[in-house]
């Protein structure tokens, strides 16, 4: 027989990793809960066309694209903003404004895998549809912040910049859309000197060498230095100012560390305003991003419509929390296994498991029919905190035996009192 494999660049999740998955899921959740985000769930599949719509070529090379049996030309999302483009110009076209929608779940791309680089990998997505404001872009920054925090992570950094700033430099100096797209393209791998080639203007090439030695810890240090630098450019000029804007609200909001850096560039083209991606030390993989939009919603024929969002790659939390050590807690920590001494007894066991379930606790009955000695032994390896035994002479008086199976004591508890002596 053949043995099976994944597809590559996609995995399987088991036991404490699809653990932590989970939880994740529900930090996002709850973060959008706290900001007022409606969750929406999409389908997996597009139309071949509507994502490639938007994306740029970037994205649109490395999509899973098939036919259907209607030969239909289908693909698989490599993100969730097409998506809720296509519902903000149709079902949500007529609700009032702003809209803040929440999505979570699986995205496809074809990207060579490496650690924290999947096929398929997980996001949690939050769009702010319908406001310009700094306020909107803000709100944004700071949902990531207080989703970061609600898991533990430790230490991480928020890099931010503004598209606007370059090509506000472009624009004036006469470089078409088309090379503008390329140049960020090859900013946003580093790739200052191939940048640079696509630039046939010196003057150009000057300013955005200038642009990139911009850097500092201080926000409001390296936005001066960058407002001074683009002085003349009239719309880059704008960008540095509403970025400005944006960090004063976001660090009256939070106690954030912010870096600015004015060539940071992100591989999606359809970014109109402030970027931003989010870090921790010890990778240096971004664990998410984002920024404004504000064109895209017209791409799908809806009114020109201002939008700012981000997605969190929950594969990389995940990698960032087991680097840091973080366990994240489950719901009421300790598990408890409800053992019968003989046959006789499975009835009154099973009534006991039940009960313990409906106190919150996670219980495993048995079901294995197993002696005595051996559900133990397995509930040890389980690393399972609790036995509870049920037995007959102990059952007439109400009462079970209870084994801590770490410290080995065995005491008698009424069944009453089981669940609280075991939370306690
Ligand atoms: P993007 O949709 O490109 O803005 O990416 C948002 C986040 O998704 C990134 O910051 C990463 O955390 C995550 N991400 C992007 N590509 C991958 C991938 N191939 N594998 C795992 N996570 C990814």
């Amino acid at each position: 027989m053949p043995t099976f494999q994944t597809v590559r660049g996609m995995r399987d999740l088991i036991g404490e990793e699809a653990q932590t998955f989970t939880r994740i899921f529900a930090n996002a959740r709850k973060t959008a809960d706290l900001y007022g985000f409606k969750e929406v769930i999409t389908p997996l599949v597009e139309p071949m066309e509507l994502l490639s719509a938007k994306s740029g070529e970037e994205i649109r090379q490395r999509m899973f694209i098939f036919e259907d049996l209607g030969k239909r030309q289908v693909a698989l999302r490599p993100e969730f903003t097409a998506s809720i483009a296509r519902l903000t110009t149709t079902a949500l076209r007529n609700e009032p404004k702003p809209l803040r929608l929440f999505s979570v779940g699986t995205v496809y791309r074809y990207d060579e895998p490496q650690k924290g680089r999947y096929r398929e990998f997980w996001q949690s997505n939050y769009e702010i549809i319908g406001s310009a404001k700094p306020e909107a872009d803000a709100e944004i920054v700071l949902l990531t912040d207080s989703l970061m925090a609600s898991l533990g992570l430790q230490g991480y950094a928020f890099k931010i910049g503004h598209v606007g700033v370059i090509r506000g430099i472009l624009t004036q100096e006469g470089v078409d859309d088309k090379t503008q797209n390329a140049v960020f393209q090859r900013m946003d791998k580093k790739e200052y000197d191939a940048a640079m080639e696509l630039l046939e203007s010196r003057k150009t090439r000057q300013m955005l060498r200038g642009l990139i030695e911009i850097k500092g810890k201080d926000w409001q240090d390296t936005v001066e230095q960058i407002k001074t630098y683009v002085a003349g450019y009239e719309k880059a000029e704008e960008a540095a100012q509403n970025l400005s804007e944006i960090l004063k609200l976001v660090t009256c909001g939070a106690n954030l560390t912010v870096m600015v850096d004015p060539a940071f560039a992100r591989g999606l083209e359809y970014y109109t305003g402030m970027i931003f991606e989010i870090y921790i030390p010890e990778l240096e993989i971004a664990l998410g991003g984002g920024g404004r939009y504000n064109r895209l919603i017209e791409v799908f024929g809806g009114e020109p419509t201002p939008a700012v969002g981000c997605a969190h790659g929950i594969d990389r939390v995940a990698i960032a929390l087991q680097t840091q050590k973080t366990i994240l807690d489950g719901k009421g920590g300790k598990k408890v296994a409800v053992i019968p001494i003989s046959e006789a007894l499975k009835s009154e066991a099973l009534k006991i498991a039940q009960t313990l379930r409906s106190e919150g606790l996670t219980v495993e009955f048995e079901v294995m029919g197993r002696k005595m000695a051996k559900a133990l032994e397995d509930a040890d390896k389980r690393k399972i905190d609790y036995a509870v035994i049920v037995g007959e002479r102990e059952l007439k008086e109400g009462a079970v035996m209870l084994k801590d199976l770490s410290s080995r004591q065995q005491t008698t508890v009424s069944i009453k009192d089981l669940a609280s002596k075991i939370k306690s």
